[in-house]
């Protein structure tokens, strides 16, 4: 017997048609590349994203076609994402930081037909257009008088232009659910990038669960800055949640230094806020050295790599601002957990809450999560066992565009390539990388906890933990350090500062200064470009 209840689609446009008839005053406020402050709203977000749906008809676009963007966090961007998935056409958002040639061979492989670009980002589509062979129209996301008269790159319209003689009136069209919405593609710091294609359906239920009080807490009272791009993995599902729930959008745009992120959360009176652990560490060097303080902001979620405990600290007891420490992937739309306590966590000594805060957190419904040892058997939940972690659930690949890689997936789960353990509370934590894992005297050393204590020592901005080989060990850790402006800190002094924090075996060898430790498009320390860097680095005593 069937269930008697109406049959719709999950579909994307559903987003968007509910921000704009429940939540149509709510605000969407963007920092522009031409460097004002832009105020709209759910309602003109809708009728100008069943404007874009009306021009890409124009364009002769079929369902599925593929419309890349090349943008920073803004309204146009958030136009696009409802008008491009919402009329049947699949958004695939380019990572501005990737290499020229890397961006020519994820256009072409994933045959964009058209570019959808940010003004700040014309000299990287003039080096790129004449061999991206698939791109047939290229829009500027600006006003048409804004657009240089001579840009090299054929056809070239304005947004404002394309959009503005279409009809504000769009049907939208109703399709499968499990039809492509939007891509994303890997950072390929393995072999050529891989694409997760994501589902209206996959997106909608990741939006549903991202926003559950126990995941991102998403409500119409809050206004949401997501710091995390747009260009990757969907700003972490942001742009929907903020629409299912009305909550306030304020988009950065190109501004994400320290000054900028903190003026934009005063000026909006942001009570919630998303970035990479680096967006942030700018953030609190420019309001410790001003002595700033938030009036507005209560909780930041901190995700896509480790989030050190003294950034927790900081916002915790410095600022009053609760961090949400999550984790997840580009296969995984992105969320997996978010560290969200339990009752019996509140009653807890400020030392034994931080170390529950320091884990990446638990699964949110709709995830499943196990550890595995070497041979695929599953680990216990007691919080000390660690092994590869595998996921499953409706917003997790299945396999990768035009089946890239071949399937990825173990006994139907996706194995992440982190290693980690979980608690009997469900509370997962990331020992590390699986590729960054050093493996030393046949045991393994976290390169994140090595990290971790560094970059507690007042004097480091940053510290990055690699392996070195060793003749006896198999692999030492050694840290990379970038010192803070101003500071002072010896290699001995360092060393000396790991005493009774950790295991003296899992004390790195040695510290070398650096300027700056690699990071990659999307702010993460790049291991393989350090390990390069360092390649004629001799281990003392090795
Ligand atoms: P994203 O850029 O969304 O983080 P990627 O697919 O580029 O997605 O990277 C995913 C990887 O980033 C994870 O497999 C994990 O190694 C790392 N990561 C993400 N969040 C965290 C976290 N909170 N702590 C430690 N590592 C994390």
């Amino acid at each position: 017997m069937l269930g008697l209840m109406q049959s719709q689609q999950l579909l994307i446009s559903t987003l968007i048609d509910f921000a704009e008839r429940h939540h149509g005053e709510g605000e969407v406020i963007s920092r522009r590349v031409e460097g004002d402050i832009h105020r709209t709203n759910y309602k003109e977000v809708a009728a100008r994203s069943r404007k874009v749906a009306n021009a890409l008809d124009g364009l002769n676009l079929a369902f599925s076609d593929r419309v890349a963007t090349l943008a920073w966090n803004g309204y146009r961007h958030l136009e696009l994402y409802f008008g491009v998935s919402g009329s049947g056409r699949v958004l695939h958002t380019l990572n501005p930081r990737l290499h020229p040639d890397q961006i020519v061979w994820i256009a072409n492989h994933a045959e964009d037909q058209v570019l959808c670009f940010d003004m700040s980002f014309l000299p990287i589509v003039q080096a790129v257009h004449s061999r991206c062979t698939t791109i047939k129209h290229f829009i500027a996301l600006c006003d048409a008088d804004k657009l240089p008269a001579d840009s090299g790159i054929p056809g070239l319209q304005s947004y404002e232009a394309w959009i503005g003689q279409q009809p504000a009136t769009y049907t939208w069209p109703e399709f499968d659910e499990n039809s492509a919405s939007s891509m994303c593609y890997t950072s390929g710091t393995t072999g050529n990038p891989k694409a997760a294609l994501y589902s209206h359906r996959s997106t909608i239920l990741h939006a549903f669960s991202g926003a559950l009080p126990d995941a991102l807490n998403m409500s119409a009272r809050d206004a949401v800055l997501p710091v995390v791009p747009m260009f990757h993995v969907n700003a972490w599902g942001l742009p929907y949640s903020a629409a299912m729930t009305g909550a306030k959008l304020v988009f950065p745009g190109p501004a994400m230094d320290g000054k900028s992120i903190f003026e934009l959360i005063e000026a909006e009176k942001v009570s919630f806020a998303a970035g990479v652990p680096t967006v942030w560490q700018m953030m609190l060097g420019h309001m410790q050295a001003g002595g700033l303080r938030f009036s507005t902001l209560k909780r930041t979620v901190i995700g896509g790599s480790a989030c050190p405990p003294a950034m927790i600290t900081a916002f915790n007891d410095v600022y009053g601002v609760e961090v949400l420490h999550a984790w997840g992937m580009t296969e995984m739309s992105p969320l997996g957990t978010v560290c969200t306590l339990k009752n019996k966590h509140l009653a807890m000594d400020s030392a034994d809450k931080m170390k529950v805060r320091l884990k990446q957190g638990r699964g949110i419904y709709g995830v499943d999560m196990k550890i595995v040892d070497g041979e695929g058997a599953e680990l216990p939940w007691d919080g000390k066992a660690y092994g590869d972690l595998l996921v499953k659930g409706p917003w997790v690949i299945s396999e990768y565009f035009k089946g890239e890689g071949g399937s990825p997936l173990v006994d139907g789960w996706f194995p992440t390539g982190d290693v980690a353990t979980i608690d009997s509370d469900g509370f997962m934590q990331i020992t590390d990388r699986s590729k960054d894992v050093i493996k030393s005297g046949g045991e393994w050393i976290s390169s994140i906890d090595v990290e971790n204590i560094a970059m507690a020592h007042p004097a480091v901005a940053m510290a990055a933990c690699i392996g070195m080989k060793h003749p006896k060990w198999d692999e030492r850790p050694i840290i990379a350090v970038v010192k803070k402006p101003g500071s002072e800190v010896s290699r001995d002094e360092l060393i000396a500062f790991y005493d009774g924090k950790t295991a003296k075996w899992q004390v790195p060898d040695d510290v070398v200064f650096v300027e700056a430790i690699p990071l990659g498009g999307t702010g993460k320390m790049q291991k393989t470009k350090l390990r390069e860097l360092l390649k004629d680095y001799k281990l003392p005593g090795a």
